[in-house]
């Protein structure tokens, strides 16, 4: 059973069958999957989803699989928290986190995309997988390939952290380090794709891989009780995340599945040395310049974005805005996260969670808006990023433990 129709290009309207291609032929733009809504429309209800297992084919019909899923089954599903105590410190009364930091198997949101771009691979018949990666998706290709028997090729900038070196080559993939940046190594796996029968999960697979990320939002209104936030901040690198959770909040919304029209404001968050996007909202265009990254945000340094003018003109529309995060604010917002609400998240969440601080000062976000702030990695792989101090060492005595850390006088 298949929803899909085909292809279609984004900009020029350009229709294709279903396969491994880049981008439109035509213009150059970004290919989307074209479902028949109709047909989805009429199999898909809430108590049909609710009935399901909770991962990330739940909403399968609005995946673009031609058949049963094979590998991924344990993606999606993540918590949905109400964060009270980051509130009150942010001064927001409403306000909740997607925590995509404990997604399965490899801890970050990526886990969603690549659940659908292996099982894509499969059914294409291609002879192996790989990915341009800043870290994260290096992680979760790694892994998937191994579940669905294919080898993998992971192409890497040389400079990331060593937990997201070891957290890819502990599955046995062939991991490339590249001397550049991620749109170096992004360059390089075009050209490669072009030359062997293999799928690069974000670039011949990119069409199918992004609707992944929908379900990020699909889960936020099904846990809001089928409700569309009034605003979500999301971190953004390439712009897909940002773009496909508002896909995925208006496709629910179409479907007739909301109880409310979808009014979500999106709010996009960027390290302040890899902030492309984000400079562009803050000119008021849609128009990027790329820029070189300098941040420690490693996992959202690509300066090129594929989707920036996409996730620049969304973000418009939707009445929206942008900020980005110093390295030092970015430290100070994973410390945050812990302290208030027992989460460590990697980089993108310090970015995250400092921009909707800003946000907030800025008077974007109100104090009574139900506020989603979008947590995509974990901090175990970034642990280096939050400028821990070291723990009290004390000798194994009482009398130790009471003036050292307790500042009590001696009484023995
Ligand atoms: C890849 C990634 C993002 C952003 O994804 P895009 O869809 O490229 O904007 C956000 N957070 C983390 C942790 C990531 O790994
Ligand atoms: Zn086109």
């Amino acid at each position: 059973m298949t929803f899909i129709n085909g292809l279609k290009c984004r900009e020029c309207g350009r229709e294709y069958p279903k396969r491994a291609i880049a981008g439109c032929e035509e213009c150059f733009a970004p290919l989307e999957v074209d479902y028949d809504y109709d047909a989805v429309s009429r199999v898909l209800s809430r108590k049909v989803i609710s009935a399901r297992p909770n991962n990330v084919w739940r909403y399968r019909e609005l995946l673009p699989l031609d058949r049963e899923p094979a590998v991924g089954l344990t993606s999606g599903g993540t918590p949905l928290i109400r964060a009270e105590r980051l509130g009150r410190e942010l001064g927001i009364r409403d306000l909740y986190i997607k925590n995509d930091s404990v997604n399965s198997p490899t801890l970050s949101f990526k886990d969603r995309v690549t659940a659908v771009a292996i099982n894509k691979a499969l059914e294409f018949g291609l002879s192996a997988v790989g990915c341009a990666s800043t870290g994260n998706l290096a992680n979760s290709v790694a892994a998937n390939a191994v579940s669905a028997g294919l080898p993998a090729y992971i192409l890497i900038p040389d400079n990331l952290e060593p937990n997201k070196i070891i957290a890819t080559s502990i599955y046995g993939a062939r991991l490339i380090a590249v001397r550049g940046n991620y749109d170096d190594v992004n360059r390089l796996c075009t050209d490669l794709a072009e030359r062997h029968p293999w799928g690069f999960v974000n670039v011949n697979l990119r069409s199918f891989y992004g609707e992944g990320s929908k379900t990020f939002g699909h889960e936020i209104a099904e846990q809001l009780g089928w409700r569309a936030p009034a605003a979500i901040v999301v971190p953004m690198a390439g712009g897909s995340l940002i773009t496909k959770i508002h896909k995925g909040l208006k496709e629910l919304e179409q479907l007739g599945l909301l109880e409310e029209e979808v009014r979500t404001r999106l709010f996009g968050a960027q390290a302040a040395g890899c902030n492309p996007i984000t400079s562009a909202v803050r000119r008021g265009s849609t128009e990027i310049k790329p820029v070189k990254p300098a941040t420690i945000a490693k996992s959202l340094a690509i300066g090129n974005p594929a989707d920036g003018y996409h996730a620049a003109r969304l973000i418009a529309k939707t009445q929206g805005w942008a900020e980005d995060a110093s390295d030092q604010e970015i430290a100070a917002g994973i410390r945050l996260l812990a302290e208030t609400e027992g989460i460590f998240a990697e980089t993108a969440g310090g970015v995250t969670i400092a921009v909707t601080k800003k946000l907030i000062e800025q008077g974007r976000i109100n104090a009574d808006d139900l506020t989603v702030i979008a947590i995509t990695g974990n901090g175990l792989k970034t642990p280096e990023a939050a400028g821990l101090s070291e723990p009290i060492v004390i000798e194994p005595k009482i009398a130790q433990f009471e003036r050292v850390v307790l500042g009590l006088a001696a009484t023995f």
